[in-house]
């Protein structure tokens, strides 16, 4: 039985990604190295090659006796997903990949640079069971959760592009991850946390990112939040909030009417005290929905006082949607009063926009 308050969340039953490196911790790697017959030293100059030096050609290690290369791919480095379809927009600048996985599922990882730094946006799930109304991977509910080395394959497939130099503004490196893809991160919790670890494990277990460097959001899955400030790796969590107040909220976000309002600025507060970080509240912009001069005031009651900062997202209509965008005169004003609660906000940068936009359009643009 689960305990009072515990998620029950039911992944549809689909075939299971083939084991990869990227899944097992170093001592799994290991024995898996071993039973392969090699020596177990084999599994840190694999994990060299594979974190450090980028190297995805397994034919090409040295390390590995010839006639085992063929076995180490399928066994220990099997390719996991192939891009399907690249755009780019913002002058080079932004690359969406859509990936299709070992069963056909189309996943997408958007690459941002900006002059100081370089973004990715990931997903943790193909699909989403959270059924946002406004958001276009919600209307397609959940195909299947990722594997820890789905997700990290995404982030080492832009790392790869960015080292040989095959994104606009030259030989570059991954800085940024944010989890904003497609899915609920925090309802495949335990793969995105294996992920979070090989990503910011330091050489040779791992990539090396720093985890300051890594944002988590959530619709807030509360008793995750919880979990999540337990877990000593200090991410930014960011909070898709959307509404103040529970009577909007339950319809925008639909996971609401299991987590209100206060329980999730709660577990955000108690991430807050637990790891010293900022939390970030995601706000959609939807005009005429959410965007009214009296819920800002409300918001930055909520706010107020709190280790927080607002980012506002000006809403990518989906195809045939109701919903749009605010006003600009209305935004203005809605950044104006949280400021006047003392609450730090900010418009967000929409990359991207002009190529099918927000999180799973582009995977859903390509399959139908
Ligand atoms: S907005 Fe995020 S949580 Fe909601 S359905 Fe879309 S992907 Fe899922």
């Amino acid at each position: 039985m689960p305990a009072p308050g515990e998620l029950i969340m039911v992944e549809p039953k689909r075939p299971k990604p083939p084991k990869h490196w990227s899944d097992w911790t170093v001592e799994e790697r290991k024995a898996q190295v071993v039973e392969l017959g090699l020596p177990g030293f084999r599994a840190d100059q694999f994990s060299r090659q594979w974190y450090q030096r980028l190297n995805n050609d397994t034919n090409s290690w040295t390390d590995v006796p010839a006639d085992m290369r063929e076995a180490v791919k399928d066994l220990l480095f099997p390719e996991l997903m192939t891009s399907v379809r690249e755009l780019k927009c913002d002058n080079g600048a932004t690359v969406k990949q859509v990936w299709k996985l070992f069963d056909g599922v189309l996943v997408e990882s958007v690459l941002m640079r900006y002059t100081d730094r370089v973004t990715m946006c990931i997903s943790s799930q193909a699909g989403c069971g959270m059924n946002c109304p406004f958001c276009a991977t919600g209307q397609g509910g959940l195909t299947r959760n990722l594997s820890t080395a789905e997700i990290v394959e995404q982030v080492l497939a832009g790392a790869r592009s960015l080292a040989k130099g095959e994104i606009d503004g030259g030989i570059g490196r991954v800085n940024n991850l944010v989890f904003m893809g497609m899915g609920e991160p925090m309802a495949n919790y335990n793969s995105v946390i294996g992920a979070i670890r090989r990503l910011t494990e330091p050489a040779p277990a791992g990539f090396g990112m720093s985890a300051r460097g890594i944002t988590v959001s959530t619709v807030g899955l509360v008793p995750r939040m919880r979990q999540l400030a337990e877990e000593g790796i200090p991410v930014t969590l960011a909070v898709s909030l959307h509404a103040p107040d529970d009577e909007l909220r339950d319809t925008l976000v639909p996971i609401n009417t299991r987590f209100k309002v206060q329980e999730v600025l709660d577990a955000a507060w108690y991430y807050a005290d637990k790891t010293g970080r900022r939390i970030s509240i995601e706000y959609a912009m939807i005009k005429d929905i959410n965007d009214q001069a009296w819920r800002a005031d409300l918001l930055g009651e909520k706010l107020a006082g709190n280790l927080v900062h607002v980012n506002l997202i000006p809403l990518n209509p989906t195809p045939g949607s109701k919903w749009t965008a605010s006003r600009p005169e209305d935004e203005d004003e809605f950044v104006r009063r949280l400021k006047s609660h003392g609450v730090p906000v900010t418009v967000r940068d929409t990359r991207g926009r002009d190529i099918d936009g927000a999180c799973g359009q582009l995977a859903a643009a390509t399959k139908n």
